[in-house]
């Protein structure tokens, strides 16, 4: 560990999804601007060991770090917003430390002690933080803990977090993100929640050292000072952090209110870059704010039940990757969430597609409306509307083209009939053995894999290298049994494993559709704003195209 190493714990008060995420990426963004190496880990007080056996749709998408492990969605913002690939130690959740502290102790591994929760829990704890930021070889390790402030679950993180700052009291700070309501009746920013949250964080033995007051207003000085006195805070550690169109402007709205100076202050910093900070993004998001041109994109999968707001959650990083490579061709995409089982009861509505400019089959599991997401497939497909398939999305448009081009109208995946008798897409030998025990956490094809790009393809042209590394999240593979026929027939393995047995990019050559082109892989989890993903890019500027033709 450096000398003087610097932690930040951000901590969430008055109720939850307010934003702690972002607030702490933004941290970390200006941090990096003012020229410190910056580490942020997520801490997930559930007892999942990681996020791969959760439901998208109520937790949100499973977040692929190049490693494998499958962590929480503010990982994807972490990578985003501060340009970095995460290890396993920057992700931690109580079941995973639980777990490790258990099995030590079968090993005998704390030689015949009582085995606690405090101090052995909080002690494996800080461990992690402090591999995590040697890891890195970081100034400041920015830890979130998730969760609001009273819940039962976040206390032995925060019990951690306290420990540490006893022992360095100038190295640590605590960060609360508060949220301040403006009730319909008295029309009037509330200070008391946020009171309240302080207090019980108090009751903890920790003073935050920021608060930073979330709200649909900024919060305006009578109330800054209110928050000040009552919070036992100087005012300026009081940040305004009003609701504000795009989360990419928060860095700079934080700014606004000098959080920089306020955090280098309370943390004994000097900055060591004075001009020039965050040159970069700010150009990003005047792309954003001033882009002109329009495109409809439709996203067409199993939706149902749920409604917009976990569908955006569960897809983050694909819309997310959709929106970079768009601002920086001066455009704004719209998406529209088309359920495709519509299709399936439905088969003349599939002609409301030729309203957009682009379709988006992104990655999913099981039976449902797949039907309709093949008719769909076979629809852009003859009618030349740009296509981009991702995971479940290209093995699809593999079954589709199998069906109704090859002829073979039993082709299917094995996922949803093991006995069609031509399983184009087809279980790898080791995952039989792991479903067959039962075993489904962490068993999938995961993380980062090479791939290697037929030159002169859609795919080699986007990508200008011949050489790539995407992660991956999936179970079911194109089965090379069938390639050379499917290939025969005109649909092109672009991308394949270095061995050559896996398929990695399925594409449509571009004198027979302006964009057609499937990944095994998921692109979406590498599109960084300063630096969108290609596939994404070739797609919007097909979508543009179309559009202008
Ligand atoms: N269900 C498919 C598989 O497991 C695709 C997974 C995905 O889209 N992430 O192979």
């Amino acid at each position: 560990m450096k000398k003087n190493h610097k932690y930040i714990f951000v901590i969430g008060g008055v109720m939850s999804g307010v934003g702690k995420g972002i607030a702490s990426s933004s941290i970390g963004k200006i941090l990096q601007a003012k020229g410190f190496k910056v580490n942020p880990i997520k801490v997930d007080p559930y007892l999942n060991v990681d996020a791969g056996t959760m439901n998208p749709t109520e937790h949100g998408e499973v977040f692929v770090l190049d490693s494998g492990l499958e962590t929480d969605q503010d990982m994807g913002n972490y990578e985003r917003f501060l340009e970095m690939d995460l290890k396993d130690d920057d992700y931690m959740t109580s079941g995973m430390i639980y777990r490790h502290v258990i099995e030590k102790e079968r090993n005998l591994g704390y030689k015949g002690k009582t085995v606690e929760a405090i101090p052995h829990i909080t002690e494996e704890i800080v461990s992690r933080w402090k591999k995590s930021a040697e890891h890195h070889n970081s100034d400041v390790t920015l830890v979130e803990i998730g969760g609001t402030i009273g819940d039962y679950q976040n206390i032995l993180f925060i019990e951690a977090a306290r420990n540490l700052k006893i022992k360095y009291p100038d190295d640590v700070a605590f960060i609360i993100v508060t949220y301040l309501p403006i009730p319909g009746s008295l029309g009037e920013m509330k200070t008391r929640p946020t009171q309240n949250a302080v207090r019980q964080l108090n009751s903890y033995g920790v003073q935050p050292d920021i608060i930073i007051a979330r709200g649909t207003e900024p919060l305006d000085a009578k109330r800054k000072e209110k928050i000040a006195i009552s919070c036992a805070i100087n005012p300026e550690n009081v940040i305004s952090a009003p609701d504000i169109e795009s989360i990419y402007d928060v860095p700079i709205n934080f700014e606004r209110d000098k959080i920089s100076s306020v955090i280098l202050k309370v943390l004994h910093m000097k900055g060591r870059v004075h001009n020039g900070d965050l040159d970069e993004w700010k150009t990003f998001v005047k792309k954003r704010a001033k882009a002109k041109k329009q495109l409809k994109i439709a996203v067409v999968g199993k939706y149902f039940d749920t409604g917009e707001y976990t569908l955006s959650d569960a897809y983050v990083s694909v819309i997310e990757a959709v929106k970079f490579s768009s601002y920086w061709k001066d455009t704004r995409s719209q998406l529209t969430w088309v359920n495709s089982k519509e299709y399936e009861k439905n088969p003349k509505k599939i002609e409301e597609l030729r309203e957009f400019d682009g379709i988006i089959v992104p990655g999913g599991f099981g039976e449902s409306g797949i039907e309709g997401v093949i008719k769909t497939i076979e629809f852009v497909r003859k009618n030349k509307i740009p296509f981009l398939g991702l995971c479940y999305g290209m093995q699809l448009a593999v079954v589709e083209y199998s069906r109704n081009v090859l002829g073979w109208k039993k082709a299917h995946t094995a996922e949803i009939n093991p006995k069609a008798s031509r399983l184009v897409i087809d279980i790898m030998p080791e995952q039989k053995e792991n479903l067959k025990n039962g075993n489904y956490g962490a068993t999938m094809r995961l993380g980062a894999y090479p791939a290697v790009l037929k030159k002169g393809s859609v795919a080699f042209e986007a990508y200008q290298t011949g050489k790539i590394s995407e992660r991956h999240r999936h179970r079911y593979e194109v089965n090379p049994e069938y390639v050379p026929d499917i290939e025969k027939a005109g649909l092109i393995f672009s991308g394949k494993s270095p061995s050559g047995k896996l398929m990695e990019i399925a594409e449509l050559p571009k004198d027979v559709h302006p964009f057609f082109l499937g990944t095994q892989f998921h692109p979406e989890l590498k599109a960084r704003p300063l630096h969108p993903h290609p596939l994404f890019t070739a797609f919007v500027s097909a979508c543009l195209k179309k559009q202008s033709s």
